[in-house]
């Protein structure tokens, strides 16, 4: 089947944004947001890893070159390294990595290998912090191009979310109830920085998946009153009104306002204070989408990510993680169409790997996660040859005042049960 970027680059013109065919190299330096593609528009936080300007000669190579001396590097580093490609990473890098899942099942199948001296990480920058805080002593987490962050998980950073915390405190006290419950509990999407990891990790909270995200709020809500959920709405929205939490119980917190823009009342009675942040890949589908591939594709099986907007989680058959996507295409036995809601390179390998099914992505334009989209085969090039020559590039590392604290809130969400 043809690469989503291949597609890209013979047809710019069906993309969300022509200049995706160029190299992402013609947006390390200087430009404002994160490049075309779906989250185009958001801004780069002021302090994030800029990318220097990747070497002329990868620029420069053919994809055929590039996956030679890619070949050639990892078969001379042998288990010294380990590759590691998200889902969301383009076919032409994850033809080369070791491992392939969503953010936690990366960072896990890293600890398998505890002898690989480097982890080269072809995901997001939070995606490194979490490998590296799990990593062993001594190994190296590397981000292939610096300019892959994540614009959701941007959307919180830790003073907005202790600033937060303080307002909230100031209302709520610490005292604990007759139950033992404590007031809030802070509870943070995988999809987040280091930092959010380990002020939960500080404040008595917890770190959350997609696919745990359920069980997560539930061991919260047995410790404490109400949760404050980010950075992702989304997430926290359709899974807590899943569990019957009533969305007037759920205040959105702006972090651009006083009181998050909600009155006293409306913070003393929620249940869930959702942070203002939300995926741009994500918040493309919409309900049209879905009611049009009903209406060309009778029987269709919709399915989407629950960091979907919940309208079109609601209009949707079923809402589940990458992995549960996965699992329930896997599953059909009888040849079905689907249609999902989910960032376009998985969608199209599913196609490719399920041809059984007729498989297509709700959003009938290509536009690839734009962060995902900064790496590149040059990129992954550069950096391994240049292990080959003992050098690490671009290697991303979580101090232990913020590692240490992390790694409690993630040890407590592998500890919870269903
Ligand atoms: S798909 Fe959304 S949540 Fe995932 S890296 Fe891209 S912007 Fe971030």
């Amino acid at each position: 089947m043809t690469s989503v970027d291949t597609i890209i680059r013979s047809a710019p013109g069906e993309s969300c944004a022509p200049e995706l065919a160029q190299g992402p190299w013609t947006f390390d330096l200087g430009t404002p947001g994160y490049g075309p593609g779906a989250s185009m528009g958001d801004v780069i936080p002021t302090g994030s890893p800029r990318q220097g300007q990747l070497p002329a000669e990868y620029q420069r190579a053919s994809n055929d070159e590039l996956h030679e001396r890619i070949r050639a590097a990892k078969a001379t580093l042998g288990d010294r390294v380990v590759v590691l490609g998200h889902f969301y990473q383009r076919d032409e890098v994850v033809q080369h990595a070791d491992f392939l899942g969503d953010s936690f099942q990366l960072a896990n199948a890293a600890q398998t290998v505890p002898n690989a001296e480097a982890i080269v990480f072809c995901g997001v920058h939070f995606m490194a912090e979490t490998a590296d805080i799990l990593a062993q002593p001594g190994q190296s987490v590397i981000l292939p191009n610096l300019a892959a962050g994540c614009s959701m998980a941007d959307m919180a950073d830790i003073d907005s979310v202790e600033e937060c915390w303080e307002q909230l405190t100031a209302i709520y006290g610490t005292e604990p109830d007759a139950d033992g419950r404590v007031p809030i509990i802070p509870v943070t999407y995988m999809n987040s920085s280091a930092a959010l990891k380990g002020f939960c990790g500080r404040n008595g909270g917890i770190v959350c998946t997609s696919s745990n995200a359920a069980t997560v709020l539930e061991w919260a809500f047995e410790r404490g009153q109400r949760v404050l959920f980010f950075p992702d709405q989304h997430l926290g929205r359709n899974t807590a009104k899943a569990m019957g939490v009533p969305l007037e119980l759920m205040p959105m917190w702006n972090p651009n306002k006083p009181l998050g823009g909600n009155d006293r009342q409306g913070i003393e009675d929620a249940r869930v204070i959702l942070w203002h942040g939300f995926c741009s890949v994500h918040k493309r589908f919409t309900v049209a989408q879905v009611e049009q591939a009903r209406a060309e594709h009778p029987g269709v099986r919709v399915i989407v990510h629950p960091e979907c907007p919940m309208a079109v989680v609601d209009a949707a058959d079923e809402a589940g993680s990458t992995d549960y996507i996965r699992k329930a295409v896997a599953a059909a036995t009888e040849p079905t169409t689907f249609a999902i809601g989910t960032e376009i390179n998985m969608v199209n390998r599913l196609a490719a790997e399920f041809p059984q099914h007729e498989i297509f992505c709700l959003d009938p334009v290509v536009c690839p996660c734009s962060t995902m989209y900064r790496i590149h085969p040059g990129y992954l090039a550069w950096v391994l040859e240049a292990l080959v020559r003992g050098e690490v590039l671009n290697q991303i590392t979580v101090s232990d005042d913020v590692a240490v604290p992390a790694r409690v809130a993630l040890e407590r969400m592998l500890a919870a049960k269903p």
